[in-house]
């Protein structure tokens, strides 16, 4: 399977990390790297593994889009520019060791775990905290938990849940004007120099469960990794309508 397009290494410097969907290199500015989105798709903690046609492009534009649309809105995130169909300079930050996730429908491993059918409206919405550690599978928190092993202190976690909820709110809203339910999705936050919690990492159909609002067809309406992860084809399609319908509203806001 071909890999993803070389980065244009002409301006980057050296490689700092290697994730599952993404690189990052850092730059002559040691406050700024640059990420470059990857078309490799992993999915059940990398033991399913494969590409997803021009996936980086695509989650890389829609990244783009909605970081602008957040900052519109004053979340803070760590997106300075995005310098090529596949990069984007970012500040650097030191990466708070929690997956935040937001879940407004039921879905994924929270009906695995508790039973709740798929599609429940979950009111109010459910804000969680997960390990970011890929030798424990990521496991689900608990406050107690997250203090007892040091990750962040109670004020930060606090402005976590917050800073979430504000973002669910937004996402949610514009979500809807596309047409799209937003069901879930995952955040990742960092701290840069001088202290100010970020908004990182990236927001697309790979960390989002997005389906297409006036479709009732429950393997039709998947616009997202779902798609990958659920072997359901016409994956990098459906990144594809929501990269379409993100720009169609932001052009033609309704
Ligand atoms: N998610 C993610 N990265 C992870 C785990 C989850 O982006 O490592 C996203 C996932 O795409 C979904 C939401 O977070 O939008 C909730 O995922 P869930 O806990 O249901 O886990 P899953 O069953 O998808 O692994």
């Amino acid at each position: 399977m071909a890999n993803s397009p070389a980065p244009s290494a002409d301006h980057l410097g050296q490689k700092l990390y290697e994730g599952k969907a993404k690189i990052i290199y850092a730059t002559d500015n040691p406050e700024v790297l640059i990420t470059y989105f990857k078309d490799d798709a992993t999915a059940f903690n990398a033991q399913k593994r494969g590409q997803i046609l021009n996936k980086g492009v695509i989650n890389c534009k829609i990244t783009a889009y909605l970081y602008a649309l957040l900052e519109k809105q004053g979340i803070a995130t760590h997106l300075l520019e995005t310098t090529s169909e596949r990069e984007q300079r970012i500040k650097r930050v030191q990466i708070v060791p929690l997956e935040v996730v937001v879940r407004n429908l039921a879905a994924g491993s929270l009906c695995k775990q508790t039973g709740i059918a798929l599609g429940t409206k979950l009111e109010p919405s459910l804000v969680e905290f997960y390990y970011k550690n890929d030798d424990l599978g990521d496991p689900l928190l608990t406050r107690d938990r997250i203090f007892a092993m040091g990750l962040t202190s109670p004020e930060r976690l606090t402005e976590l849940t917050q800073k979430a909820e504000a973002i669910n709110h937004i996402l949610s809203q514009f979500f809807t004007r596309c047409g799209i339910t937003l069901v879930d999705f995952k955040l990742e936050f960092g701290t840069d120099s001088a202290g100010t919690l970020l908004l990182a990492d990236e927001i697309s159909p790979d960390t989002c469960r997005l389906w297409d609002t006036s479709q009732p067809d429950e393997r039709q309406r998947v616009m997202d990794k779902d798609r990958f992860r659920q072997d359901l084809g016409n994956v990098a399609a459906g990144y594809q309508a929501v990269l379409e319908r993100i720009a169609a509203q932001l052009e033609n806001p309704a």
